[in-house]
């Protein structure tokens, strides 16, 4: 059975064919530039290269064409026809409380995904555009949803609610969602798996660490918490999101700087974080690596602030389960940074876990790096977040 799993952007699209049966992933691509000038779609079937193809997409309905027909190439193709694609996984960023749990597509769940788009004004109707384009030009192939959000609907109320009027829960839905949610329920469960464990049995902290951040506390196999919030803002600093501030700061810095509201938001959503910290330097870790390395003090201090909030998240949600036994990382930092990963864990060591350096000198690898004893096990667990969603389409619409 093969799922093609979308995960649709305002501009972008990116995608993987994923043969369900035996988990191998025949291609994948990405569709860049939709509806701007310049359009790229890159497509790579299995065991070979990437094909790069400059095309203008004037519509996300034309990329999506562009990929079946990708696809189905009678020599670069890994399919014969549009008739081998047997189902279709959407990752859609905002579920709000609607969503506990993926979905099969129908217009009702369509119109809850709407009702959700105040939610992630620049997210949810993308992903719906994603959505009505394939259901376009694939009318009887059944799709499934998958929400960012849906793992930590979980969280007890006291971890979701913010200390602010109730009234604007109660009229609006301000809350905690949390995001990245497909990767820490991987996460969590690969992390039980490998140790030999019972999820139900264990309490876990992951940390997902990629150009988004987020850290999750998963007490027996469930989310009890989660570090971004009513958006993907929140929480840890990121590589261009300044994560948690002062509220203050925004009304301050808006009035010494003459800024609206949404340039505010801009300056903490995309010139924030690392980059902004660094003073500019790269919101790329490799970047700030070599410019710590050689000396650049700007770099140095920004990536030391970054360990140092991720090792507060740990404290605070070891605190938020009363304990924890494994802390696992994963995303793009977490997979293959091993020097953050040594300074996020040189906090730990209270907790009864010290970092095996020649365990944890290895990238992108499926592995225990505390060393042997350690009351509290460190791991590396690289996410896909795409096998997930392709496992939950299957679970939901059969073989
Ligand atoms: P996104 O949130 O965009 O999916 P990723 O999970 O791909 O992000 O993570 C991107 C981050 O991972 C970048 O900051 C990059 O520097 C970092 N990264 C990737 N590979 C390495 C590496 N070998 N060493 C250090 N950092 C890395």
């Amino acid at each position: 059975m093969n799922v093609l799993v979308i995960n649709c952007g305002s501009s972008s699209l990116k995608y993987q064919l994923i043969n369900a049966d035996n988990e191998e992933v025949l291609a994948k691509g990405l569709c860049e530039r939709i509806g701007i000038d310049g359009g790229m779609h890159t497509y790579q079937p299995k065991g070979a290269d990437k094909i790069k193809t400059d095309v203008d997409m004037p519509t996300h309905t034309k990329a999506v064409s562009l990929v079946l027909e990708a696809l189905t190439d009678a020599k670069s193709g890994v399919i014969k026809s549009l008739g081998e694609i047997d189902a279709v996984g959407h990752r859609i960023v905002h579920g709000g409380e609607k969503f506990s749990k993926s979905v099969v597509i129908d217009d009702e769940v369509i119109t809850a995904i709407e009702e959700c788009s105040s939610l992630a004004p620049l997210h949810n109707p993308a992903n719906l555009i994603g959505v009505n384009s394939c259901r376009e030009l694939m009318p009887n192939v059944p799709m499934v949803a998958v929400f960012d959000t849906a793992f930590h609907q979980t969280m007890p109320k006291k971890a979701y609610l913010y200390g602010i009027p109730y009234e604007y829960y109660r009229k609006y839905k301000v809350r905690r969602y949390g995001f990245h949610g497909t990767s820490h329920e991987y996460v969590a469960n690969r992390t039980a798996e490998f140790l030999g464990k019972d999820i139900k049995d264990m309490k876990i902290i992951v940390c997902h660490l990629g150009n988004g951040a987020s850290v999750s506390a998963v007490c027996h196999g469930k989310c009890v918490d989660t570090s971004m919030g009513l958006t993907p803002l929140e929480g840890l600093i990121m590589g261009t999101r300044s994560g948690d501030i002062d509220p203050a700061i925004i009304g301050f810095i808006a009035e010494k700087e003459g800024l609206s509201i949404s340039e505010m938001e801009t300056v903490l959503n995309k010139k924030s974080g690392v980059l902004g910290l660094s003073d500019g330097i790269s919101s790329d870790f490799r970047d700030l690596g070599q410019a710590a390395d050689s000396g650049n003090e700007a770099a140095k201090t920004a990536l030391d602030t970054y360990a140092y909030r991720v090792a507060k998240y740990i404290g605070a949600y070891a605190a938020a389960m009363n304990g924890v036994d494994a802390i696992t990382f994963t995303a793009g930092v977490g997979e293959n940074n091993i020097s953050a990963r040594v300074q996020i864990s040189e906090y730990l060591t209270y907790l009864g876990t010290q970092i095996d350096i020649q365990k944890n000198d290895m990238r992108g690898e499926e592995a225990v790096i505390s060393k042997d004893g350690s009351k509290v096990q460190l791991l590396v667990i690289p996410t896909d977040e795409e096998m997930s969603i392709a496992r939950q389409t299957v679970a939901l619409v059969g073989r």
